[in-house]
């Protein structure tokens, strides 16, 4: 086994000589920072070139470049996010006849009395923004707080189709769709607009779209809007891209993180479902223990440094003569 130390510096090495201005060693799409969602790329490092090369993609950057197209053009991710939603919908009709079942109650045991609802995330859950993050890609541009705010203020993602049909059975049911976002409270009317524009259901009588920091006690942390809506409601489902859309105490290690899956498997896929989302979330803050301030190489480097590489054999004997 070679050590990852000299893995980084492969990955680097292949950086330098196939591009003459490499776009940072990766982009980084990070699913919070400090408590909010942005998207952080690698500003563009001017390298000196082993031999005349055209400008090109960063090989780190064309791998956000695949995960990009395939969450937004790829046949494979409409089937699977089609799955998963069928998924849902046959939970949600088994979990309207169990009066048992229940997602989430704080603890308090209370909910067998109580209307239906089901809890969703909205970006990439069921609003594909995949469209800024092609932005964000693009040599020269880096997705800030700021342009994140203008992307959502124009309140034009497209809807995520199974999302739609799953909400509105949903709502066809009887069961109050809650849509519980990480956006920050400021952009709740446009993200209201967005949501009504496709047709998702909401309900006029009452707030049923919870931004972060509409109350001071909703942070990044999700769990304080499930308490309060499990307070009136049966919370059937929680599905989301996001470990933290759909469970608690995801600020961990990658290995906590991989335990909370592996000591809950009864509950994924049943009242918890995930979307898929290479794009960014808090998988990626977990490989280097949430600072996302850290530079963009060490970034890099912590993620490799815990990816398992196998080695060509012949690689190996040539290092050893
Ligand atoms: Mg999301």
């Amino acid at each position: 086994m070679v050590s990852n130390s000299k893995n980084i510096a492969l990955l680097v090495g292949v950086a330098v000589v196939s591009s003459a201005v490499t776009w940072g060693l990766t982009k980084s799409l990070s699913g919070t920072s400090g408590n909010e969602t942005l998207l952080e790329v690698a500003e563009p490092t001017v390298v000196e070139a082993v031999e005349p090369a055209p400008a090109e993609v960063s090989p780190a950057l064309a791998d956000g470049l695949k995960a990009t197209y395939w969450a937004q053009r790829s046949a494979e991710y409409e089937a699977t996010v089609e799955a998963l939603y069928d998924l849902a919908r046959k939970n949600l009709d088994e979990a309207l006849e169990d009066p048992t079942w229940s997602a989430y109650d704080g603890g308090t045991g209370d909910f067998a009395d109580k209307p239906p609802a089901v809890i969703l995330d909205v970006d990439e859950t069921v609003l594909n923004h995949a469209e800024l993050q092609a932005w964000g890609l693009m040599p020269g541009n880096r997705i800030s707080r700021k342009t994140l705010y203008e992307f959502f203020d124009e309140a034009n993602s497209p809807a995520i189709k199974p999302a739609l049909a799953f909400t509105k059975y949903a709502a066809s049911k009887g069961v109050k769709v809650f849509y519980v976002t990480n956006r920050l409270a400021p952009a709740e009317e446009a993200t209201r607009r967005n949501l009504e524009k496709h047709g998702f259901p909401i309900d006029d009588s009452m707030d049923t779209v919870l931004l972060k920091e509409e109350k001071e006690e909703w942070t990044s942390k999700k769990e304080t809007r499930w308490a309060h809506i499990a307070q009136d409601y049966r919370i059937l489902l929680l599905i989301g891209d996001n470990l933290g859309d759909v469970a608690e105490g995801i600020y961990d290690t990658p290995e906590a993180r991989l335990a909370i899956v592996e000591d809950n498997r009864d509950a994924f896929g049943k009242t918890r479902i995930v979307i898929p989302n290479p794009l960014y979330g808090s998988f990626e803050g977990a490989a280097y223990g949430f600072n996302y301030g850290k530079p963009d190489t060490e970034k890099v480097a912590d993620m490799v440094s815990q990816m398992d590489i196998w080695v060509p054999k012949v690689e190996e004997e040539e290092a050893a003569e």
